[in-house]
């Protein structure tokens, strides 16, 4: 017997649609490339959003025909997402701090009909439009007065004067709620990027889940500033979280520097922030610098690479800001888990609560995950046996876009490629990613606990841990090391402060002081290239 209740598919036009009605004068405040403040509301972004889908229709784009963004966070972008996904094609954002031959690369291997950009992207488009084979318009998200006149780029328009030429009424069709809604290009640290493709349900019910009070716990009550990019995994959904209960969004545009997410936050009374740490740091060395507190900001979700917990304390203890620690991945939506502390442990002493907010914390509902040994096995949820991390769910990837890389799953499974240890209270903790762990004496050597700690010296700004061949141990730690601005430390202080906090054959064999260290196109350190610049170091005794 089925249930008697009506099925209705999930479908993302739903989400703007839901907020226009629901909360209609909910602002959305964004950052222009132009440097000023743009706001208006749900109402008005619905409004937009479906004279897009006509403008779509007009150009005559087929059914799961993709649109390409190349575009900071602001209110254009996000009546993209609702436009495009909701008249049934497929934004596909691509990362804009990729070099302009892979993005080239992405629109043509994505097929991308139309390419719509911001003007701070000219330079990039003009370098590589020719080479966009299957772009027939390009759409600069700008005024029709801003567009230049001689770009040479054939069939450019401007967004608004596009838009503005079509009605705001729109019936948004319903179809298949499994088919295709937007797409977006893991960062091919190793070979081509693949895409991985969400459909409505997916991002429906990874909204729901993400919405939750244990996950990001948005709702009408909060301003919301995704530092967190549309343009790498959906700015972790926040855009249709945000449209689902109503949260009023504060989008940063390019300006991440700290000054500018500072002043950002503390004009449109922002509650909730959510960013990789690598931006974290920028805004607390501003604060620090100026002596400056929050005076709405109550909790920021940190992501996408491990948070030392020397942020999470200054954040909680300096500022008031409690850390949601999470993690996720691109071919996960990307949520999998964020770290909420339960009942049981609110009267904990700070230092045990800190501890518990380090880990990257619980599954949300929707995510099923197991960590199994080089045999398959799975391992206890013990906090202590560390294994492979595997996920399965309604919105985890089941293969890539095209069927690049064969079949990834394993017996259902989605290998993360991270490694880690989950405790009985079911909060995971990555170790390290499976390729960045430091093989010692048969034994790992986790290089996230190796950076945290020096991440906590007074002295250190930034620091990565690499493995380097060695011939009696196979690998050895190797930590490259950026110092805070004026501050003076050795290479032996450094070892030193390892003292007592890890088992001595834990400790780096040597310490390299440099002025930077490379960051990829989404704010994490690019291990592969420092491999690369220290091949030929020589560690003491190797
Ligand atoms: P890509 O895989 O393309 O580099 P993703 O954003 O999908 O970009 O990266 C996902 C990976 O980032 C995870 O598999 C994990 O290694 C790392 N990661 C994300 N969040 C965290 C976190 N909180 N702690 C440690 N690692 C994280």
């Amino acid at each position: 017997m089925l249930g008697l209740m009506q099925d209705r598919p999930l479908m993302i036009s739903s989400l703007l649609e839901f907020a226009a009605r629901h909360h209609r004068d909910a602002e959305i405040v964004s950052r222009r490339v132009e440097g000023d403040l743009h706001r208006y509301t749900y109402a008005d972004a619905a409004a937009r959003a479906r004279r897009v889908a006509n403008a779509l229709d007009r150009l005559g784009l087929a059914f799961s025909d993709r649109v390409g963004t190349l575009a900071w966070n602001g209110y254009r972008h996000f009546e993209l997402y609702f436009g495009v996904s909701g008249s049934g094609r497929v934004v596909h954002t691509i990362n804009p701090r990729l070099a302009p031959d892979q993005v080239a690369w992405i629109a043509n291997h994505a097929e991308d009909q139309v390419l719509c950009f911001d003007m701070s992207f000219l330079p990039v488009i003009k370098a590589i439009w020719s080479q966009c084979k299957t772009v027939k318009h390009w759409v600069a998200l700008c005024e029709a007065d801003a567009l230049p006149a001689d770009t040479g780029i054939a069939g450019l328009r401007s967004y608004e004067a596009w838009i503005g030429a079509e009605s705001d009424t729109y019936a948004w069709p319903e179809f298949d709620e499994k088919s295709a809604a937007a797409l977006c290009y893991t960062s091919g640290t190793t070979g081509h990027p693949k895409g991985v493709l969400y459909s409505h349900r997916s991002t429906l019910l990874h909204a729901y889940g993400g919405a939750l009070p244990d996950a990001l716990a948005m709702s009408a009550r909060d301003a919301v500033l995704p530092v967190v990019p549309m343009f790498h995994v959906n700015a972790w959904g926040i855009p249709y979280s945000a449209a689902m209960t109503g949260a009023k969004l504060v989008f940063p545009g390019a300006a991440l520097d700290g000054k500018s997410v500072y002043e950002l936050i503390e004009a449109e009374r922002v509650s909730f922030a959510a960013g990789v740490p690598t931006v974290w740091l920028m805004l607390l060395n501003h604060m620090r610098a100026g002596g400056l507190k929050f005076s709405t900001l109550k909790r920021t979700v940190i992501g996408g690479s491990a948070c030392p917990p020397a942020m999470i304390r200054s954040f909680y203890v300096d500022y008031g800001v409690t850390v949601l620690h999470g993690w996720g991945m691109t071919e996960m939506s990307p949520l999998g888990t964020v770290c909420n502390m339960k009942l049981k442990q609110l009267e904990l002493p700070l230092d045990a609560q800190l501890a518990i907010m380090g880990k990257q914390g619980r599954a949300l509902y929707g995510v099923e995950m197991k960590i199994v040994d080089p045999e398959g096995q799975e391992l206890p949820w013990d906090g202590q046996a560390t294994g492979d991390l595997l996920v399965k769910g309604p919105w985890i990837m089941a293969s890539y876009f095209k069927g690049e890389g064969g079949d990834p799953l394993v017996g259902g499974w989605f290998p993360t490629g991270d490694v880690a240890a989950i405790d009985p209270d079911g909060f995971m903790q990555i170790t390290d990613r499976s390729k960045d762990v430091i093989k010692s004496g048969g034994e790992w050597i986790s290089s996230i606990d190796i950076e945290n700690i020096a991440m906590a010296h007074p002295a250190v700004a930034m620091a990565a841990c690499i493995a380097l061949p060695h011939p009696k141990w196979d690998e050895r730690p190797l930590l490259v090391v950026v110092k805070k601005p004026g501050a003076v430390v050795s290479r032996e202080e450094v070892i030193a402060f390892y003292e007592g906090k890890v088992a001595k054959w834990q400790v780096p064999d040597d310490v390299a002081f440099v002025d930077a260290i490379p960051l990829g196109a989404t704010g994490k350190v690019q291990k592969n290239k420092l491999r690369e610049q220290f091949k030929g170091h020589k560690l003491p005794g190797a």
